[in-house]
């Protein structure tokens, strides 16, 4: 897997545990090994329409896609539902688990489940168009992203806090 990160003023080890969450994420969500090698993953950090979005690059083979690009817009993710600051470790939390649910939704690319065609995104063949946040909630794959990213950022704490402590030193020298 490539796994490039555009980012300005981002932390090093956020960073870093970006990189280590896509694999984690992808390996969890049942990508075999063998086609996460091929998967192409650019993600930009920046102002962006929506917190996080995930499409198949324009390059890619739309039938079988492998390159994807992530948007995840951590300005927006500087306050809460409740305009509290989330700072450190909390908002940092917020970016891995947005991450994590771009990453649901890219294996949901890689499936198949969801598709990028000329009528535009389609679940399981069928477009779902929601007219209002409320639709958008009910989108079944937004219900399964929803659904998996707080797991998925919850059992990938707890291997990065072991993965952490073993690269210690690595990882604060850039700070
Ligand atoms: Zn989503």
């Amino acid at each position: 897997m490539k796994i490039k990160i555009h980012s300005k003023h981002i932390p090093f080890k956020l960073k870093a545990a970006m990189h280590s969450m896509c694999g984690y994420a992808i390996s969890s969500l049942g990508i075999s090994d063998r086609l996460a090698k091929n998967l192409n993953l650019t993600i930009h950090m920046g102002h962006h329409a929506c917190e996080g979005e995930a499409r198949v690059a324009k390059d890619s083979n739309r039938y079988r896609p492998r390159d994807f690009k992530i948007y995840l817009d951590h300005h927006r993710m500087d306050v809460d539902d409740y305009n509290r600051t989330l700072e450190g470790t909390e908002w940092g939390h917020r970016v891995l688990k947005t991450l994590a649910h771009e990453l649901v939704h890219v294996k949901q690319y890689i499936r198949g489940e969801l598709s990028w065609r000329d009528a535009g995104l389609l679940w399981k063949g069928v477009n779902h168009n929601p007219k209002n946040m409320l639709h958008y909630y009910d989108l079944p794959y937004e219900i399964e992203a929803n659904g998996r990213e707080y797991g998925l950022l919850f059992g990938f704490l707890l291997v990065w806090t072991d993965l952490e402590k073993k690269f210690e030193k690595e990882l604060n020298i850039f700070e």
